[in-house]
């Protein structure tokens, strides 16, 4: 056991549905959903709970469609602060175990316990507390999934703790072989249709498959296949399907004078309407504006990105503004994301959404440069600068970075010009 990790990715069932189910126990044995709006019938299930599912309703399906497979739906309306707010409770309870928690969404966090197994037990035992715990003090469901990295963690709660009795299971290194790979490809992390129609055309049915190729070979023959230049994706397949994630879970991304403070959200499926993307939106300005407003930051630059699923046919873009005035505020930041938002956007469906904030200043000192209108700039310069790295070189957001290359020609002073 010399030296590995153990991570717990943490997942709560049917979060928003779960969330309204605790605070309203008449509705405990009847069909909740939370919709994006009510009165719409076009509007998104945004949560579905266990026995809404069961007459077939699922998230991201529209009410109209979830109201016909089950006329006695109890239809809630988001209430998006409070759910937050519970959020970060359950973040308290996990802290409790390990000074290491990483949100990934609002509904799932990873939790570093290596250091926490000589105060609270074997790893499985560690996970049975903490589902007690965040079940008694907010009547949430979690599934965990236990491993020695966080993609594996990450898959052993979507592949087998959500389905097991207790919610709980341990993907084991030396056990990848006999259990990941004995999967079909499309159970792989980040594999969705389109990929497994590739996947499967190259002879790749199980995720053993994948990972048994070595990776030149792999990034030659998907080269091929997509007649473009491909490794990075290539790359990151094969480390999925290898368990290979040295990445640590950590609390900030920076904890020294960050450059930026984004989060962004993988949806279930496509989101075609504004008004549910705008949700989303929401729920990321809300959490950017409240690792600001712990860290004591206020941000100038907003932006907003998003991608669509569609490997072949990259969509979706990248933009960024300067805010009237720096804030922390998440109705603010909201307010001009969303409105990015809306002015770039064109329809195309959307899978993944971004928001972050740049220009990061100390609370309390940035008045000081609204007299400096060349520091402003100055600034300005260094936040685009930042982003440019920051989504250069992550691959998730590889689509969009290409946007933010194009963005170089804008000028800070313009973006700020344009929009003010
Ligand atoms: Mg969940």
């Amino acid at each position: 056991m010399s030296g590995a990790r153990v991570i717990a990715l943490a997942d709560c069932q049917s979060f928003y549905a779960s969330v309204e189910k605790a605070d309203h126990p008449e509705y405990a044995d009847r069909p909740v959903v939370v919709a994006g709006d009510p009165e719409r019938r076009s509007g998104i299930i945004l949560a579905a709970c266990p026995i809404a599912k069961r007459y077939g309703v699922t998230t991201a399906e529209s009410l109209r469609e979830a109201l016909a497979k089950c006329p006695e739906l109890v239809v809630i309306k988001p209430r998006m602060q409070h759910y937050i707010d519970v959020s970060m409770q359950i973040t308290e309870i996990y802290r409790s175990f390990s000074d290491l928690v990483e949100p990934y969404s609002i509904d799932e966090q990873f939790i570093d316990l290596t250091a926490s197994l000589k105060l609270f037990g074997t790893p499985r035992e560690i996970a049975r507390t903490i589902q007690e715990k965040v079940r008694s003090e907010t009547g949430i469901y979690t599934r965990v999934g236990l491993s020695d990295s966080k993609v594996t963690a990450k898959m052993a709660c979507d592949l087998w703790a959500k389905k097991n009795d207790d919610g709980i299971f341990e993907l084991k290194r030396e056990e990848i072989p006999s259990t990941l790979w004995e999967q079909p490809i499309q159970k792989l992390f980040m594999v969705g249709n389109r990929m497994t129609s590739h996947f499967t055309s190259m002879g790749f049915t199980t995720v053993g498959d994948l990972a048994r190729t070595p990776l030149e070979t792999l990034k030659l023959r998907m080269r091929q296949k997509f007649r473009r230049n491909c490794d990075i994706d290539a790359e990151l397949y094969w480390r999925i399907a290898n368990g290979i994630d040295n990445s640590p879970v950590s609390p900030y991304t920076h904890e020294e004078a960050p450059k930026s403070i984004g989060h962004q959200m993988t949806l279930p499926r496509d989101y075609r309407a504004l008004e549910d993307i705008k949700i989303i939106i929401l729920e990321l300005s809300e959490l950017v504006c409240q690792r600001c407003r712990s860290k004591g930051y206020m941000a100038s630059v907003v932006s907003v990105g998003c991608q669509g699923a569609d490997f072949d046919r990259p969509t979706g873009f990248y933009r960024q503004m300067t805010m009237p005035d720096p804030t922390n505020a998440t109705n603010h930041v909201y307010h001009w994301a969303a409105k990015l938002f809306e002015r770039h956007w064109n329809g195309d469906p959307v899978r993944k959404v971004g928001v972050s904030v740049t220009g990061l200043e100390k609370e309390g000192e940035y008045q000081l440069s609204l007299f400096e209108e060349r520091d402003r700039l100055r600034e300005l310069e260094r936040a685009t600068d930042s982003l440019k790295r920051k989504y250069g070189d992550t691959v998730i957001m590889r689509a969009v970075s290409a946007t933010a290359a194009g963005q170089a020609r804008d000028r800070a002073g313009k973006i700020g010009g344009h929009y003010k």
